[in-house]
């Protein structure tokens, strides 16, 4: 039986943080053993936002394959591509265009919030869900790993699928968000994780940098010392601790914080040398990659090659059902 497909993307923001790693990637790598799937690097969204930011574009996609690759996405079994290079996805995009109506964009929760606070009004930019849809459709993906912040916008997606599907003729399944438990990872002054915010711990970081920055990182403010009593629950370190560390130290942690007997120090270092070699086998993949630039790009040309196969199958059904030539 042919495998489900999934689609999943990410926009190159450059070297990808333990955000990313633990919020999406570690799962995409579980997925690919049992699903068909495009890893799309998403440059054209990256545009919506900040068109005339290109310059080092180029680089953020290069390192971003390398992270998908160090993490453990294997080529063999996803494509993974930059969508600039599978034209379809432009063609989609604007056919869609003409039968969607404006006010479907406009609604998208993330819309106005954005032109109001970011004063972005391009047409790109409203568009952008559109697109987004049309990412997805290209390739008839049964399934969609996103947080429960996407989840109108693969709401979106199946309704211009349903739209599409209704005025031509069946081409698009229902695609459905294959909901993903996201943990929540602070960054090191407690906001969440956000290259935006500068407050990130990259994958590509030297250990000696990682441990620089959690020392400084945000703990309970009421504990000024060892010897004061602690609240785990309140503490970014500690969070950062329920993904790198082992339960029973963990344990050990929130007993030892409460009672005063742990300092922040102690427990910080604790947790830089755990997150250090959680990563140490990513890293060297990393460096090693980072030394085979060719190899990475030649990756990406075949990811693009394979997603193009089935871009061009759903295209030949679009343009017949439309009867375009
Ligand atoms: S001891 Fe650890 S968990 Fe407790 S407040 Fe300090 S850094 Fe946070």
């Amino acid at each position: 039986m042919a495998k489900k497909v999934i689609l999943s993307g990410m926009q190159p923001s450059g070297k990808l943080h333990i955000g990313n790693l633990e919020g999406a990637l570690a799962n995409w790598v579980r997925l690919q053993n049992d699903y068909d799937m495009y890893c799309c690097i998403v440059d054209w969204h990256a545009l919506t936002a900040h068109a005339d930011e290109t310059a080092d574009l180029d680089d953020r996609i290069v390192q971003m394959a390398i992270d998908y690759l160090a993490a453990g996405l294997d080529p063999k079994k996803c494509a993974i591509f930059i969508q600039s290079q599978v034209k379809e996805h432009a063609e989609l995009h604007l056919l869609f265009s003409m039968i969607i109506p404006t006010p479907w964009l406009e609604r998208v929760p993330s819309y106005k919030e954005k032109v109001e606070k970011l004063g972005l009004d391009s047409y790109g930019f409203l568009g952008y869900p559109l697109l987004q849809a049309a990412d997805i459709l290209l390739y008839r993906a049964d399934f969609v790993p996103v947080g429960k912040d996407q989840v109108p916008h693969i709401e979106l997606t199946r309704e211009v699928g349903r739209r599409f599907n209704g005025i031509f003729g069946e081409v698009f399944p229902d695609p459905q968000s294959l909901l993903t438990k996201i943990p929540v990872v602070p960054g090191i002054d407690g906001q969440k994780m956000s290259k935006s915010y500068g407050n990130e711990i990259t994958i590509a970081e030297k250990p000696e940098e990682t441990e620089a920055k959690v020392k400084k990182m945000f703990t309970d403010p009421l504990k000024l010392r060892k010897g004061d009593p602690g609240r785990p629950e309140i503490c970014p370190v500690f969070a950062l601790h329920q993904l790198y560390t082992p339960q029973a130290e963990i344990d050990r942690i929130d007993t030892e914080c409460r009672s005063g007997a742990l300092g922040c120090v102690a427990c910080k270092k604790q947790l830089a040398d755990d997150i250090n070699k959680a990563l140490e086998p990513i890293r060297s993949r990393r460096a090693a990659l980072e030394s085979d630039i060719d190899f990475v790009n030649d990756m990406l040309e075949d990811g693009a090659n394979r997603a193009r196969v089935r871009a061009q199958e759903t295209m030949a059904m679009v343009r017949e059902k439309m009867n375009l030539r």
